[in-house]
């Protein structure tokens, strides 16, 4: 009774077998139809192998490199058909994506990740940010534009947020009384944002999956990739940067080159704050981490010359993760040591929670509108095997950007921004437990501690100086 999106044939390539690749597999699974003799599954941790061969697929236990990628990657797809899905850390999505493209095989990523040793052994800063990792597949896309489609970024966040960002807007235009006709293209939605006076967007995330068992010492625990985390923690936090801004910050840097959409500080994302807002906790902390989407999304809507627009809005993300992940961002960056223990709450050890993963739009007439999915782990128990509630928010979105990918083969290099959003959460609803819009009067100088002095801008509610806390 699932829907088949239709077939794959020749090779599937699984890049990775972690907590989104042993959620995205069913998935695959349910959805297409393919020969289950042609999918293998690359995963280096040997603990992996059993689990691949259970379920009767083909395992290559190399880890890919630069030096090896293309003969691996050579020798397990076929020319012009099949998919490659790329859900590993510590491989270069660019390269990746630039040797399917070549031999005409579909791909899909939900970051753009460089090679292992890029995060922690890159001096320079601005050559650290998700803007410079971005901005080389964004050039790559310009220097060969068209061809064998190539889905950037689709996961959750970056992903579907973008989707998000999209039907919030329509939603926004049809209560505020205004033409909620979709857009026909990237200049109709940016004039749409800039229209009804969006000022910025959060994404505004709330995590409160939780187990029984208190987090050890010398544990860093999360719903999702630690390695990950920990890598895109330790980048510079960054964001969009919007035309409304008042002030900027200090330590905050421009970049020379690119889009221009987007700015970096000098610190680390996982050890900055920001206000913000979610559905259930209301006013809330988050930790302004550095990813794709800011940059994409304060790039897309922009209207005007990229380095002096009319209009951008401030974009980025504002992650209160689960709870056991933020004592462990405490340890490490109050230890100045990595955590040895990693581990990833599965869905069995979770007690009780939700992923509240959303956007807030803000500074328009209707002051700030949250519209996002509200996942339990409960819920996520009956829709899909083998993940949590985090998991399946990422893994449906890469469901969505493969039927998408099938249904516009020769599309080139995309990012979630540039796709039809509407057919993308058709496929994607499903799997995502209550989506909602929530509209609120909170902004960040809301009940604020007024005992000690601050630094704020009272005349503008939303500027970042206001979002961002000390
Ligand atoms: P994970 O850490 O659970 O799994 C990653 C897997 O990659 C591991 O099993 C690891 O052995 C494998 N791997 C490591 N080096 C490799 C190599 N050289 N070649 C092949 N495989 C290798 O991570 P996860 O939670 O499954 O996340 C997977 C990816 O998805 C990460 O890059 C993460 O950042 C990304 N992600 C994106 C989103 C989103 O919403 N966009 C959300 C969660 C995760």
């Amino acid at each position: 009774h699932y829907p088949v999106y239709g077939r794959i044939d020749g090779p599937i390539v699984l890049i990775g077998f972690g907590s989104i690749g042993r959620g995205t597999l069913p998935l695959i699974e349910r959805h297409f139809d393919f020969d289950r003799a042609r999918l293998t599954v690359i995963e280096p941790a040997q603990g992996q192998a059993e689990a691949i061969a259970a379920r009767g697929y083909a395992h290559e236990g190399t880890a890919l490199t630069p030096e090896n990628y293309r003969e691996v990657l050579g020798r397990l797809l076929e020319p012009g058909k099949g998919f490659c899905v790329n859900l590993s850390v510590d491989t270069s999505s660019l390269d990746i994506m630039k040797f399917c493209r070549e031999i005409g095989v579909p791909y899909i990523d939900t970051v753009v990740e460089p090679w292992a040793g890029y995060y922690f052994g890159t001096e320079d800063n601005a050559a650290r940010t998700n803007y410079a990792l971005r901005q080389a597949v964004r050039d790559e896309k310009a220097a060969n534009p068209g061809g064998t489609t190539a889905v950037s970024c689709c996961g959750a966040n970056p992903g579907m947020v973008s989707w998000f960002v999209k039907e919030a807007l329509l939603t926004l235009a049809r209560d505020t009384g205004r033409d909620a006709t979709t857009p026909a293209d990237r200049a109709g939605w940016a004039a749409l944002m800039r229209d009804l006076g969006v000022k910025g967007v959060h994404i505004a995330e709330r995590d409160t999956q939780v187990r029984l068992e208190p987090r050890p010492l010398g544990a860093f625990v999360n719903t999702w990739s630690v390695e990950g985390f920990i890598a895109e923690g330790f980048q510079p936090a960054e964001l969009g940067w919007g035309t409304f801004e008042p002030w900027f910050p200090e330590n905050g840097h421009r970049h020379e080159t690119g889009c221009r959409a987007g700015i970096w500080l000098e610190q680390p994302g996982a050890n900055t704050r920001v206000n913000t807002w979610c559905p259930t906790p209301g006013p809330q902390f988050g930790f302004l981490v550095t990813h794709n989407e800011a940059i994409s999304i304060a790039d897309y809507y922009t209207v005007g010359a990229p380095d002096a627009p009319d209009f951008r809005p401030t974009c980025h993300y504002a992650y209160h993760p689960c709870d056991d992940a933020v004592l462990s961002l405490h340890e490490m960056f109050g230890s100045n040591a990595i955590q040895e223990t990693h581990h990833i709450l599965e869905v069995d050890e979770i007690t009780s929670g939700i992923d509240e993963l959303g956007v807030l739009l803000y500074g328009h007439e209707k002051n700030a509108l949250w519209f996002g999915s509200r996942l339990s782990n409960e819920e996520t128990r009956e829709l899909a095997p083998d993940q949590n509630a985090t998991a399946l928010q990422v893994s449906s979105a890469v469901l969505a950007g493969m039927v998408w990918a099938l249904e516009n083969p020769g599309a080139g290099i995309v990012e979630t921004d540039e796709m039809d959003h509407a057919r993308c959460l058709e496929v994607q609803q499903p799997y995502l437990g209550p989506v909602e819009a929530h509209y609120t009067d909170w902004t960040p100088l809301t009940d604020r501690q007024s005992q000690f002095p601050e630094q704020v801008i009272e005349d503008e509610p939303w500027a970042f100086r206001n979002v961002l806390v000390g």
